[in-house]
């Protein structure tokens, strides 16, 4: 159905119609495009206006596709014919900081780096960084379930989450979780809606878990000859039960292509790996750490200088935009069990050279969650039919290796076709059950995440 301006009412925030919606409104950093464009966009700029924008969708018989910052890598947030893209990042305030009881109370369009540098005055962190914690919401941040770097010791953005604000289908506002650190009352569907990528209601705000800033931090980073060795080195630091911070992984191409992008010189390394130990037994567990590496190379430097630590995280942090100058890219996210690294890394090697595709991985050693790279060259149909066939062998390989085919970036709507084969038909219903028990008419997001 169409509606005009006047029949879609007032809002405190903006609405586009039809061809005045800008087509970056529309995509998100995956590179899939949707096929029509969206009916209508609004910028909410408070929760009426989520409520308000719900009941409209449902009144003319579009989906409702939220966004974020729109920087998801799965398609969750792109936005075809028929849907109306609700646009959450204008909520933006903070609502409180409890120091004593270290939360805090945002609204869902905060960046995890704001609220960061918010909570850092009251001598504490907000734990979950993504890479892309500059550039994503908070809301996305727990719509995806966002992985970053720090998980192998504080977790992913579910675990740092409290308790939820979410609009419902029917428009209603419902408040899920608490403020304590303990808390079983009733079923948990504060979990449930973390992770859900936009298909069961529209979070607008969160109440998240605040974390001391460690009295200490120690920086250790290491040059290999391969990645296999790379791989391996991580796995021994796990194994020598330390719990550093932090542990990433590059290859020597991702290596050289991020330093490229920061304009570093090139280094001669064929892999790289970071890790960042905190706390009163930093120091305690770097030593572990560097040792554990030495088993493999003797080339590195251990550090506490944070100008210096930041330096080596560019690196890092650089891995994917570097990629992604040099075609499409078809980002991949696989996550196997820790003491497989080094068998998925040689697995992923033997699907480059079979399928004559460039593979680059980095990811986040440390959880066993490796992002293989594949940059297709454009204008180059044959190149992109090797690289999606490498792609599922990927994915078969994770599966077969015990993990999963998305650690952190969601299902969205490149993946759907694996989500049955990673679940089961059993635990799939059981998932599609509840989502139309909160979403009877399929108004959020269809045919995004669960395939429906
Ligand atoms: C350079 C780069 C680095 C990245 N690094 C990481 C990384 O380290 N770890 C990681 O996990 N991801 C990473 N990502 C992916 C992306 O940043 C995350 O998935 C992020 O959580 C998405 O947040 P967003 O605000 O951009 O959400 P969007 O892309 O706008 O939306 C993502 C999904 O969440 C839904 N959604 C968004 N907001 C809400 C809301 N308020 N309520 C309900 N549903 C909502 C959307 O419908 C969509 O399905 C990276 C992306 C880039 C471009």
């Amino acid at each position: 159905m169409t509606l005009s301006v006047a029949e879609i009412g007032a809002f405190t925030g903006t609405v586009l119609l039809g061809r005045d919606i800008p087509a970056a409104a529309r995509i998100d950093r995956s590179g899939y495009v949707p096929v029509g464009a969206p009916e209508a966009l609004v910028r909410a700029a408070d929760v009426e206006d989520v409520r308000r924008a719900v009941r409209v969708a449902a009144r003319a018989g579009w989906s409702v596709v939220v966004r974020g910052a729109g920087s998801g890598l799965a398609g969750g947030a792109a936005a075809g014919a028929g849907t109306l893209v609700l646009d959450v990042s204008g909520l933006q305030r903070i609502l409180e900081i409890s120091p004593a009881d270290e939360l805090a109370v945002v609204e869902a369009g905060v960046s995890g780096a704001v609220l960061d540098a918010e909570a850092a005055r009251h001598g504490l962190r907000y734990t979950p960084d993504p890479a892309s914690v500059a550039i994503s919401t908070i809301g996305g941040n727990i719509a995806t379930n966002a992985g970053g770097l720090r998980c192998v010791k504080y977790g992913v953005t579910g675990d740092a989450v409290l308790g939820l604000s979410v609009v419902l289908a029917d428009g209603r506002l419902v408040h899920t979780g608490r403020r304590t650190v303990k808390g079983v009352a009733g079923l948990d569907i504060t979990r449930l809606f973390t992770g859900s990528e936009g298909t069961l209601g529209v979070i607008v705000a969160a109440t998240v878990r605040l974390q001391p800033i460690p009295i200490d931090t120690v920086t250790v980073a290491a040059w290999f000859d391969d990645v296999e060795q790379a791989a391996a080195a991580a796995a021994g630091v796990l194994a020598a039960r330390v719990r550093p911070a932090m542990l990433e992984l590059l290859d020597e191409s991702s290596l050289r292509e991020a330093r490229d992008l920061l304009g570093l010189p090139a280094s001669a390394a064929g892999a790289f790996l970071v890790a960042q130990t905190d706390g009163y037994g930093a120091r305690a567990e770097a030593e572990v750490v560097a040792d554990t590496f030495r088993h493999w190379t003797s080339r590195l430097e251990v550090g506490t200088d944070p100008a210096a630590a930041d330096a080596l995280l560019a690196v890092r942090r650089a891995a994917l935009p570097a990629l992604e100058r040099h075609g499409r890219t078809l980002i991949e996210d696989i996550a196997v069990p820790r003491s497989r690294i080094a068998e998925a890394v040689r697995r992923i090697t033997e699907i480059a050279t079979r399928h004559s595709t460039r593979i680059h991985t980095f990811g986040h050693a440390g959880d066993g969650n490796l992002h293989p790279i594949i940059v297709v060259p454009p204008d180059d149909p044959a190149a992109y039919t090797r690289a999606t066939t490498a792609a599922d062998e990927i994915f078969a390989t994770a599966l077969a290796l015990g993990g999963t085919i998305t650690g952190e970036h969601g299902i969205g709507i490149l993946k759907r076709a694996w989500l049955s084969r990673e679940l089961g038909p059993d635990a799939l219903d059981v998932q599609l059950s509840l989502r139309r028990a909160l979403d009877p008419t399929g108004l959020f997001n269809p045919g995004k995440a669960l395939g429906q």
